[in-house]
């Protein structure tokens, strides 16, 4: 069975390692987001993948969810010693080694995607990884120029800060007015990912964040047409339990898009792709409202609580699957 999986960082990983020990036999390629790529002392970053990488890698370190196991941080103390910025986005130094590496083989000319399938040699996560593209897209959050809003309303002041910055220095606690992916327009996707959309049994939305994950992947143009003319059926998982992102801030994402923190209208968001949504038990009273924009709609439980829990929801999502199929 062919699966394609369109992944951020934390949640799809999490799902793709239960996916994995629920279908060990599947040939499994992963649409990775790269919009949350970011420059850092003149290293290229690439976030999202390395977390699908390190995870599925059995690199990762599981207290936090990303970054390489049992890392140490003395070049970031040595950086900060100089006062070098940005101090809000640390680097381990195991993990230096993969931007170092990275960000050399595209000085090469290499393109991200040829230096992702060389990182996995060392890896092997078990799946085919690819970049949702190989060109640069960046995503900008606008806010209000600082102070303006606290100085009596809307000043009209604002200005774009990259994603991390709004993500990881600020957590989100300033109202994003809007989401811009820099780059989108004019990035194709990358060798292989309209190829394996086309060829896929079965294609998967992980409980990534809807706004800043899925989406660019998704907005790259040609690949959200691709999934809604892919002959598989195209299953989902809620991120979003209970009204809340189970960890997070994808509610400040969605709010910035006008969309309801609600397991019910993050499906709404992909109504157009979607064959089946499974969202959590406690949110069973939302079926009826998915079922009514044509998805089939199943609650089940979907914390990820560990290895297992995560392969059980992806059973359930291949079930759904096969569902929509016969139909
Ligand atoms: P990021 O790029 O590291 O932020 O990771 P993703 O975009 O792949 O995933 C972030 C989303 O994963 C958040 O919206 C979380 O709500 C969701 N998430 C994290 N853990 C769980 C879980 O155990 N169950 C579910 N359903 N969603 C989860
Ligand atoms: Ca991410």
């Amino acid at each position: 069975m062919r699966i394609t999986a369109l992944a951020g960082g934390i949640g799809g990983s999490r799902f793709l390692r239960g996916l994995l020990r629920a279908v060990p036999d599947a040939e499994v390629t992963v649409i990775g987001n790269t919009a949350d790529d970011i420059t850092l002392h003149g290293l290229h970053v690439s976030p999202d993948l390395d977390t699908v990488m390190y995870t599925l890698g059995d690199g990762v370190e599981e207290s936090q969810g990303w970054g390489r196991r049992d890392d140490t941080n003395v070049v970031a103390a040595e950086l900060a010693a100089y006062g070098a910025e940005p101090q809000w986005f640390t680097l381990g130094d195991r993990d230096l080694a993969t931007h170092l590496i990275r960000t050399r083989m595209l000085a090469a000319g290499y393109p991200l995607s040829a230096v992702t399938e060389a990182l996995c040699d060392r890896w092997r996560p078990g799946v085919q990884l690819l970049p949702m593209t190989d060109d640069r897209v960046e995503t900008h959050v606008v806010v209000a120029e600082s102070g303006s809003e606290a100085a009596g309303g809307d000043t009209g002041g604002e200005r774009a800060i990259h994603f991390q910055e709004w993500w990881v220095r600020l957590h989100a606690e300033v109202p994003a007015r809007r989401i811009v992916l820099v780059g989108i327009e004019q990035a194709t996707p990358a060798p292989g990912v309209l190829d394996a959309i086309a060829a896929a049994d079965v294609i998967v939305l992980p409980p990534s964040n809807p706004v800043v994950s899925i989406g660019p992947i998704l907005a790259v143009p040609g690949v959200r047409d691709a999934v809604r003319a892919a002959a598989a059926p195209v299953v989902g998982v809620s991120p979003i339990i209970g009204g809340a992102p189970v960890r997070g801030m994808a509610d400040a994402a969605l709010t910035a898009i006008g969309v309801p923190t609600s397991a019910a209208a993050v499906a709404e968001l992909f109504a157009d792709l979607l064959d089946g949504w499974l969202v959590d038990t406690v949110d069973a009273a939302a079926v009826p409202a998915v079922e009514s924009v044509g998805v089939r709609c199943r609650a089940v439980p979907l914390l990820m609580t560990d290895v297992d829990a995560a392969a059980a929801m992806a059973r359930t999502a291949l079930d759904l699957a096969e569902e929509a199929r016969a139909r």
